[in-house]
């Protein structure tokens, strides 16, 4: 059976205090949890201080983005041996934030993909299509499109370790969740392509009330959260939805 993942997204919020005051929340909250994987996703200054605060504990920490580079003259870039440093599990790559705002291709994706597994890391591959795709009923095309570009650079057996996320992007940070038909859909579409060993995660408004209907899925494993991850009492609601779901999926 695959684990279950919940994977935290702080993108661009924080500061050293309120880190702290929200990991002491879910160190406490989370303690008792098992058969649920959780991560926080942090922006790069804050590592050092997560990877304190967190260590020997449950919840483990992670990256939100790298170079596709080793090393050299980039600038402003961070590489996966430098996030590897700081004993980062996870590091997502191709978020669509990335993708729309920073202009990241799928070819760049694909190395930053590789980048991580070279590293040992845990990839957190970043799928989804745009409102426009889905109402020309073009999403299978898309998320298609960029699983295959990463596909085609690394090779089947990365996929086994790594985590790919569902991520429509009109459902991210607007509050509107891809309905459980709407991304059961997408999710079995995925996991005919991928290793069975993969985890794939649902990502788009998760929150406490409507993580139950989407873990209870066949094919979802997980989600990755962004606005709900800041607050403690939402992110622990949504681990302790994914902890029931796992529950009832052994069970069944
Ligand atoms: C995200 O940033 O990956 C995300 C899913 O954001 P939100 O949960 O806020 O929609």
């Amino acid at each position: 059976m695959r684990n279950r993942l919940v994977a935290g997204n702080w993108k661009m919020h924080g500061s050293r205090a309120s880190n702290r005051a929200l990991l002491d929340a879910l160190v406490g909250g989370l303690g008792s949890l098992e058969r649920v994987e959780c991560a926080v996703c942090v922006p790069y200054p804050y590592l050092g201080d997560v990877a304190e605060c967190l260590a020997g504990t449950k919840l483990a920490w992670g990256a939100q983005n790298l170079s596709e580079h080793a090393q050299g003259a980039f600038t402003g870039e961070v590489s996966a041996a430098m996030l590897a440093e700081f004993g980062c599990r996870y590091v997502l790559v191709g978020h669509s934030e990335r993708r729309q705002l920073y202009g990241e291709t799928d070819a760049q994706v694909a190395d930053k993909f590789a980048a991580v597994r070279g590293q040992g890391m845990t990839p957190v591959l970043c799928l989804g299509e745009t409102l426009e795709a889905r109402e020309k009923g073009r999403t299978e095309e898309v998320v298609a499109r960029q699983l295959e570009a990463v596909m085609k650079k690394n090779e089947r057996q990365a996929f086994e370790k790594a985590v790919v996320a569902y991520e429509p992007v009109w459902a991210i940070g607007t509050g509107r969740t891809a309905t459980p038909e709407q991304v059961q859909e997408v999710h079995s579409f995925l996991r005919k392509k991928l290793s069975p060993a993969t985890r794939i995660l649902y990502g788009g408004s998760v929150k406490q009330g409507n993580a139950g209907s989407l873990f209870a899925l066949p094919d979802v494993d997980g989600g990755l959260i962004g606005g709900a991850s800041l607050v403690a009492a939402e992110f622990i609601g949504i681990v302790e939805a994914a902890a029931r779901a796992a529950e009832r999926k052994k069970k069944d």
